[in-house]
C-alpha cells in the first residue's frame, strides 16, 4: 500500500496489550493486502465483517451505505445478517433516534448502545431488537479521505454490553478499512471510464469503437447483413486550433460531437478517433440510400455556425464511408477504406461525403510508396536512435535510457515513429526494423560502457508484432554479438500485446525475464488491462501513460488515476514510471505520490547518442 495514504485509524496503539494490537494489525494487513492484489470488493468488505465477528464472540459485523440520493442508508455488506433483518434495515433514514446506525451517521460520531430495550435511540427499533436477538449495537461512521460521512460500519451483539477500549479499536479499524475499500472501488470505476472514453467529448473513444467494430463485423458477417462505416474529419479544424487556441478547439469539439449525437439513431456507435476524427458505426443498414440520409443530415447540422464566447465558428466536414462487406471484410481495410474516402471527399472540395471505390487507391498508394521506402530504408540503415534519459525521483540519479527511433528518409527529412511504426507492423517489417533497433542500441551502450561511462538500464520498445516466438533466438544472439548484458536490457511493450489472447507473447516474454531482461508495460491505462490483471503478467515496471500525466495535479480524476496506478504499481512490487513530465507541479505531485521513477522533457527531450554521450560524460565527473 502507498504509504502516503495515512490510515484513518488511531494505530493500534500503546494503551491495547500486545496481544490485541497485533490482531488489529493483522486484519489490516489481509485486508489492504486483499485490495492491493485487486479482489473482489464485495468479497473483501464481507471479510472485513466477518473478521470483526471472530474478534468479539456473540456478534455480526455489517456495513451501511449512503444510496445515491445521500437521504437513506441501504446494507452494503452484512455476511451473517439474515435475509429477513437486512430487508428492515434497508432504507434506514438517519436521525437523532434511529438506532446505533442512523443515529451515527447523522450525529457523525460513534454510537455505543449497550442495551436495545432501554437506550432511547433504539425506541422505535425494540420488535426489531426483538426479533433478531440483538442486545447491544455499536456503530462507527466510514468517512471518506476528505472527512465525508458515507455510512457505517455496526457490531450487533446478542446479549446487553458496553464496548472496551479493544472494541473500539475494532471498530475504528474495520470503518477506516472499508472507507478505502469503497475508494479503491470508486476509483477504479473512473479508471475503467478513462479506459473507455474519451474525456473531452464523452464520447466512447477510440479503443472501444474498436471492440465494438469487431463485434458488429463478427455479426453482421453470421446475420449476412451490411455495414456502413462513416470517417468524420472536421474541415480546416486545426486552423481554428491553431489560432484560437485549444481552449476553443475543445470547447468546438465538445459542441460538435454533441450536435452529432443528435443526428444518429440511439443505435449508431459515435465515437472519437481521435484529434478532429470522428466515426460512426451504423449497422444492419439497407441500402446506401439510407447511409447517404444520414450523411446530409450530419452535414447539414455543420451549416449552423457554433458559438462560442459570442464568436461565431463556421465548420464544415468531410465524410468518408466503407461498407462491410461490399468494401472490406476486415476490421482494418474497413477502416483504410472510410479514411481513403474521406481524403477524396477532402480533395473534392470538402464539406461533402463520398463512399470508397475500388479505383480510388490515392492513399493506398502512398502507403504502397512508403512500404517500399521502407524496405529499402532497412537494407540503407536509415534508422538512427534517439535517446531519452529517465531518472529516479529519490535523488535524482539516472536510472534507465529509452531508445525511440527516428526514420532518416531521404527527401522527407526525420519521420517520428508514429508516422511510420504503424505501417512496418501492419507490413511485418517491423521485424527486421526491430531488429535493427534493439542492436544497434546494445551495441551503442556497450560501447559507452567500454569506454567507461556510467551504466544504466537501457530500455527498447518492442511491437507485439515481434513477439512471434522467434523473438526470444533474435534477442539472444544481439546479446551474444554486442557483449551486452542481459540484466541491463528492458524492452518496453503496450497493453495491447500482453492482453494477446493466445498468450504466446505473454509466453515469449516470461522466457525473457528468466534471462533477467526487464518487462516494462508502456503507456500502461490506456488500453484495458486492470490492475488486477497485472499481477499475473511478466512484468517488472508500468510507466503511467502521457495523457494521465499531463493534467495533474490539476484534474482530480486524472489526479486519481495516476495515485491508484502508483499505488497499486508499489504494492505488486513494479517500479513506476511517469512518462511525460513536463512541470515542477507535476514533477512534485508524482514525488509526493512516490512515483519512482520520472521521464519528460522537464528532464531532458529524446537526445541524440552523441547528445547522450555528452550528458554521460559530465554525469560521471
Ligand atoms: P513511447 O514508448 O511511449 O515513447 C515516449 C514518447 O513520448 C516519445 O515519442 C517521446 O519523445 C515522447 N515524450 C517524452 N517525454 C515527453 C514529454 O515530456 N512531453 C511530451 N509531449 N512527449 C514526451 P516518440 O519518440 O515520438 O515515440 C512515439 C512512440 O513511437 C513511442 O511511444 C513508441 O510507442 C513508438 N516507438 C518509438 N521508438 C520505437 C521503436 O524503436 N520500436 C517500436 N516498436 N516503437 C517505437
Ligand atoms: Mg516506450
Ligand atoms: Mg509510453
Amino acid at each position: 500500500m502507498n504509504p502516503a495514504e495515512p490510515l484513518q485509524t488511531t494505530a493500534p496503539s500503546a494503551e491495547l496489550p500486545r496481544e490485541q494490537a497485533e490482531q488489529l494489525i493483522h486484519l489490516q494487513k489481509d485486508i489492504l493486502e486483499a485490495v492491493a492484489l485487486g479482489h473482489d470488493r464485495e468479497t473483501i468488505l464481507d471479510d472485513i465483517c466477518r473478521s470483526a465477528e471472530t474478534m468479539l464472540p456473540e456478534s455480526v459485523g455489517s456495513i451501511m451505505l449512503y444510496d445515491e440520493s445521500r437521504t437513506h442508508l441501504v446494507v452494503r455488506s452484512a455476511p451473517n445478517v439474515p435475509e429477513a433483518a437486512i430487508q428492515q434495515l434497508n432504507g434506514l433514514v438517519p436521525g437523532e433516534c434511529s438506532g446505533s446506525c442512523g443515529t451515527a451517521v447523522y450525529q457523525d460520531k460513534p454510537v455505543f448502545v449497550k442495551n436495545t430495550l432501554t437506550d432511547h435511540r433504539w425506541a422505535d427499533f425494540h420488535q426489531y431488537a426483538i426479533d433478531f436477538d440483538i442486545g447491544a449495537c455499536w456503530s462507527m461512521p466510514i468517512r471518506t479521505e476528505g472527512g465525508e460521512i458515507i455510512g457505517s460500519f455496526a457490531l450487533s451483539i446478542f446479549r446487553e454490553c458496553e464496548p472496551d477500549a479493544f472494541h473500539k479499536h475494532l471498530l475504528e479499524t474495520s470503518a477506516a478499512l472499508a472507507s478505502i475499500v469503497i475508494r479503491r472501488q470508486q476509483e477504479e470505476t473512473l479508471l475503467h471510464a478513462a479506459a473507455y472514453q474519451d474525456t473531452l467529448t464523452g464520447l466512447p473513444n477510440r479503443y472501444l469503437f474498436m471492440q465494438q467494430l469487431d463485434h458488429a463485423i463478427e455479426s453482421a458477417r453470421r446475420n449476412d447483413t451490411q455495414l456502413a462505416l462513416l470517417f468524420i474529419d472536421l474541415d480546416q479544424f486545426k486552423n481554428i486550433n491553431d489560432t484560437q487556441g485549444h481552449e476553443t478547439g475543445d470547447r468546438i469539439l465538445q459542441t460538435v460531437a454533441s450536435t452529432m449525437a443528435r443526428r444518429v439513431r440511439k443505435m449508431d456507435l459515435l465515437a472519437r478517433f481521435g484529434g478532429d476524427e470522428f466515426v460512426i458505426l451504423l449497422e444492419d443498414i439497407g441500402d446506401t440510400e439510407e447511409v447517404s440520409h444520414v450523411t446530409a443530415k450530419l452535414i447539414d447540422a455543420f451549416n449552423t455556425p457554433i458559438t462560442i464566447r459570442q464568436r461565431d465558428y463556421s465548420l464544415t466536414t468531410s465524410i468518408g464511408i466503407s461498407l462491410f462487406p461490399r468494401d472490406a471484410g476486415d476490421r482494418d481495410t474497413l477502416l483504410r477504406r472510410a479514411d481513403t474516402a474521406m481524403y477524396e471527399a477532402k480533395k473534392r472540395g470538402r464539406n461533402q461525403c463520398f463512399f470508397y471505390q475500388a479505383e480510388l487507391g490515392t492513399r493506398v498508394d502512398q502507403h504502397v510508396a512508403m512500404e517500399a521506402a521502407l524496405r529499402q530504408a532497412i537494407t540503407q540503415r536509415q534508422f538512427i536512435l534517439h535517446y531519452q534519459p529517465i531518472y529516479r525521483a529519490d535523488d535524482g540519479g539516472l536510472d534507465s535510457v529509452e531508445a525511440l527511433v527516428r526514420w532518416q528518409r531521404p527527401g522527407f527529412g526525420t519521420v517520428a515513429p508514429d508516422d511510420f511504426i504503424w505501417l512496418a507492423e501492419d507490413t511485418g517489417l517491423i521485424k527486421p526494423i526491430g531488429e535493427q533497433i534493439l542492436f544497434d542500441a546494445c551495441r551503442q551502450c556497450s560501447e559507452w560502457w567500454q569506454s567507461g561511462l556510467p551504466h544504466f538500464q537501457l530500455a527498447v520498445n518492442i511491437s507485439a508484432r515481434q513477439l512471434d516466438g522467434l523473438f526470444f533466438d533474435q534477442v539472444q544472439q544481439v546479446l551474444a554479438r554486442t557483449g551486452f548484458p542481459a540484466g541491463q536490457l528492458e524492452i518496453e511493450v503496450t497493453e495491447s500485446t500482453l492482453m494477446d489472447p493466445r498468450g504466446e507473447a505473454v509466453e515469449e516474454l516470461l522466457r525473457l525475464r528468466e534471462l533477467g531482461i526487464g518487462v516494462a508495460m508502456d503507456d500502461f491505462g490506456t488500453g484495458h488491462s486492470s490492475l488486477a490483471q497485472l499481477k499475473h503478467l511478466p512484468i517488472s515496471k508500468l510507466k503511467i501513460d502521457r495523457s494521465f500525466v499531463r493534467d495533474i495535479p490539476e484534474d482530480p480524476s486524472d489526479a486519481i488515476i495516476a495515485r491508484t496506478i502508483i499505488a497499486m504499481g508499489n504494492s505488486l512490487g513494479l517500479k513506476v514510471v511517469a512518462e511525460g513530465v513536463e512541470s515542477r507541479a507535476q514533477e512534485a505531485f508524482l514525488k509526493a505520490e512516490h512515483c519512482d521513477l520520472l521521464q519528460g522533457y522537464l528532464f531532458d527531450r529524446p537526445m541524440s547518442a552523441s547528445e547522450l554521450e555528452i550528458l554521460l560524460a559530465r554525469s560521471a565527473d
